[in-house]
C-alpha cells in the first residue's frame, strides 16, 4: 500500500532553484517514490541567522511505499549528493528536505520526528504545504492548515517566488 507524504524543501546557496529541481527529479526517479503534486517556489527572509542569503522554500507531496526511516534516508541520500557537488565554506546548505507529514503517523526517535517538530510556527513550511493540499487538517494540533496560517505572525517574510501554474509545473520534474 503506499503511503502518502509531505515534505518542505529549501535552498540558500548558489543556484537555489537548481538545487530545489534536482532535488525533485532524483526523487521522482526512485523506483518507489512518485512526487505527486508540488507547490510554487517562495522566497524566505532567513529565520534566526539573518546574516545568511535567503531561502528559496517549497513542498511536495510523494507517495511512496518505503518506511519513514527509509524514506529518510533516500532524502538524506538526495542531500549528500547535492551538497557534495558544491563543496564550499561550511555554511547554509545547498539543500534541506525535511519529512513533514508521513499519512497521520506520530514518530518520536533520536533521527526521526514526524509531524516535523518545528512545522506548525513556521510561515515558510505552512504556506507552501497549503498550496499542496489546502484539506490538511494537523491531527496534533486538531487544526485545519489554513486556519493555522491565519493565526501565524511572520506572514511577510514568505514571499511568491515563481508560481506553479499547473502547466508541466513549470518544466521542475524534468531533468
Ligand atoms: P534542520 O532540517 O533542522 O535544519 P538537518 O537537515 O541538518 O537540520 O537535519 C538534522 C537531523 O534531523 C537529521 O539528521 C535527521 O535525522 C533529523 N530529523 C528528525 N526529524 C526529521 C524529519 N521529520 N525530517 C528530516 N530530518 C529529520
Ligand atoms: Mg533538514
Amino acid at each position: 500500500m503506499s503511503h502518502t507524504v509531505y515534505i518542505g524543501i529549501g535552498s540558500n546557496i548558489g543556484d537555489r532553484e537548481k538545487y530545489l529541481q534536482q532535488a525533485l527529479v532524483q526523487l521522482n526517479k526512485h523506483e518507489e517514490v512518485s512526487v505527486t503534486n508540488i507547490s510554487s517556489i517562495y522566497e524566505t527572509d532567513p529565520v534566526g541567522y539573518t546574516n545568511q542569503a535567503a531561502f528559496l522554500n517549497m513542498a511536495a507531496e510523494l507517495k511512496t511505499e518505503l518506511p519513514p526511516l527509509e524514506l529518510l534516508n533516500v532524502l538524506q541520500k538526495i542531500e549528500h549528493h547535492l551538497n557534495r557537488k558544491r563543496e564550499i565554506h561550511w555554511g547554509p546548505r545547498t539543500i534541506d528536505l525535511d519529512i513533514l507529514l508521513y499519512n497521520d503517523e506520530n514518530i518520536e526517535s533520536e533521527k526521526l520526528k514526524i509531524p516535523h517538530p518545528h512545522m506548525y510556527e513556521r510561515a515558510f513550511v505552512l504556506i507552501p504545504l497549503y498550496e499542496v493540499n489546502s484539506n490538511l487538517i494537523l491531527k496534533t494540533v486538531n487544526q485545519p492548515i489554513g486556519e493555522i496560517i491565519t493565526e501565524l505572525p511572520d506572514k511577510e517574510g514568505v514571499r511568491l517566488w515563481k508560481k506553479n501554474n499547473g502547466v508541466g509545473e513549470f518544466g521542475l520534474l524534468e531533468s
